[in-house]
C-alpha cells in the first residue's frame, strides 16, 4: 500500500508498505546483482549505510546458483540474510543485453546462457516462476526492452507484445501466490512502460497498463543510450499518465543529477549500478562532484573523502590511505569506496525526502546541482 504524503510540483514524497517493511520514497535501491553488492559489502554494512531496498537480478540468479535451490533454502531473504524489501528485475533486460543468439517469439525469448552457452527459454510465466522461487518482495513484469533509438515500426509491435506479456505475468503471479509452498504469497507485481523515446507511444502504453491496477509502475527502456534531454522529455510526457498514488520507478537511473531531475518529474524509485561500479574504480561522489582517488594530489591527503559525510569510511579513513589501498589492489580499498558511494546515494535520497517534507525541494535541487558543477 502506497501513501502519497506530499507533493511539490510533480515531485512525490511517499511511503510504501510491504510485507518486508516500509519503504520511504524517493528511494535509491542498492543493486546486489547475484545476491551481493559488488565490492564485498555484507548485510550488516547495508544496515549501516541506510539501504532500504536491495535489488537482485533474476537472470543471474536463475543461472547461478539456480532459483530452485534458492527456494529449497527458504528464499532469497533467508539465503542472503536480509530482512528488508527485495526487488527482482524480470530477467528481460539481461536476456536482451547479455545473452547470445536470442530469438524473440510471442511465447517468450530463446537464448544461450552467457556463462556456458546452454540453451534457455524465458517467457512471462518462466520469469514469474523464477521470481516466485526467489521470493522477492516486488517482482517486475517480463518485457522487451527495445534498443534506445529503435524505429517506431519496431517499437509499436514490441510494446503491444509487452502488454500481452504483462497480462500473462499477472495471471501467472496470481496462480503462484495461491500455491501452498510459495515462498512469498504476498509478492507484488510492477508493470513496465516502454516506447523508446516516442512520447505518444509511451503515453498510449501507460494508459493501457494503468488499467491493470498493479501496485506499482516502472518506466523502462531509458538510460540505454539516449541523451539526458530525451530521457527527461519522456518522463515529462509519460509520468502524468501513470498513477500518482502508486510507486513510480525509473529503471537503471542514474547519476545524482539524473535522480534530482527525475524526482522533479514525479519519479520515486531508482536503481543503478553506477555508485558501486564507480567506487570499485576509485571514483567517489561528493557534494562538489565526483573525485578520482587515483589522482596524485590525494597521495598525502589525510582528510576523508568528504568532511561532511557520515559514512563508515569517512568516519575513519583518509584519502591518502584509500588511494594507497586502491593502488596496491587491496580489496579493502574498493570496499571503502563502494561503502561511501552507496551511503552517498542513500543519504542524497534522505535529504531529498527531508526537503520535500519541508516543501523546499526546488531550493535543495538547485543547491545540489550547483555544487556538482564544481569538480567538472
Ligand atoms: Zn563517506
Amino acid at each position: 500500500m502506497y501513501e502519497l504524503l506530499k507533493v511539490e510540483g510533480r515531485a512525490k514524497r511517499g511511503r510504501f508498505h510491504t510485507p518486508h517493511g516500509v519503504i520511504e520514497t524517493p528511494v535509491f535501491m542498492n543493486v546486489a546483482t547475484v545476491a551481493a553488492i559488488k565490492g564485498a559489502l555484507s548485510t550488516e554494512d547495508l544496515e549501516r549505510i541506510g539501504t532500504q531496498v536491495v535489488l537482485s537480478n533474476t537472470y543471474h540468479l536463475h543461472l547461478r546458483p539456480g532459483d530452485k535451490l534458492i527456494k529449497e533454502l527458504g528464499g532469497l531473504h533467508k539465503f542472503m540474510v536480509c530482512d528488508r524489501p527485495i526487488l527482482t528485475d524480470s530477467g528481460g533486460f539481461q536476456v536482451f543485453s547479455l545473452a547470445a543468439m536470442r530469438k524473440i517469439k510471442e511465447e517468450g525469448v530463446y537464448f544461450s546462457s552467457h556463462i556456458d552457452g546452454r540453451k534457455i527459454f524465458m517467457g512471462p510465466e518462466e520469469s514469474m516462476q523464477i521470481q516466485s522461487n526467489i521470493g522477492s518482495t516486488i517482482a517486475m513484469a517480463f518485457d522487451e526492452c527495445p534498443p534506445a533509438l529503435a524505429e517506431r515500426d519496431y517499437i509499436i509491435p514490441s510494446v503491444e507484445r509487452t502488454t500481452r506479456w504483462l497480462k500473462r505475468c499477472m495471471a501467472e503471479m496470481n496462480r503462484l501466490n495461491s500455491l501452498e509452498d510459495t515462498v512469498n504469497k504476498e509478492q507484488m507485481l510492477f508493470g513496465i512502460n516502454q516506447g523508446g523515446v516516442h512520447p505518444d507511444i509511451r503515453i498510449e502504453h501507460a494508459k493501457v497498463i494503468r488499467e491493470f491496477d498493479l501496485p506499482g509502475y516502472a518506466v523502462g527502456g531509458l538510460a540505454v543510450g539516449e541523451s539526458h534531454a530525451e530521457m527527461y522529455n519522456v518522463l515529462e510526457h509519460v509520468v502524468p499518465y501513470l498513477p500518482q498514488n502508486k510507486p513510480t520507478y525509473l529503471m537503471g537511473v542514474g547519476t545524482p543529477e539524473n535522480i534530482l531531475e527525475a524526482v522533479d518529474r514525479g519519479i520515486d524509485f531508482f536503481d543503478c549500478v553506477l555508485p558501486a561500479r564507480n567506487g570499485r574504480h576509485g571514483h567517489v561522489y561528493t557534494n562538489q562532484g565526483k573525485i578520482n582517488l587515483f589522482n596524485q594530489k590525494h597521495e598525502n591527503d589525510m582528510t576523508p573523502i568528504a568532511e561532511d559525510c557520515k559514512c563508515p569510511t569517512c568516519q575513519k579513513y583518509s584519502k591518502a590511505y584509500i588511494r594507497h589501498l586502491l593502488k596496491a589492489k587491496e580489496m579493502l580499498g574498493m570496499r571503502l569506496c563502494v561503502m561511501h558511494n552507496l551511503y552517498y546515494f542513500n543519504n542524497l535520497m534522505t535529504e531529498i525526502r527531508e526537503a520535500l517534507d519541508k516543501g523546499e525541494f526546488a531550493k535543495y535541487k538547485k543547491m545540489r546541482l550547483e555544487g556538482y558543477k564544481q569538480n567538472k
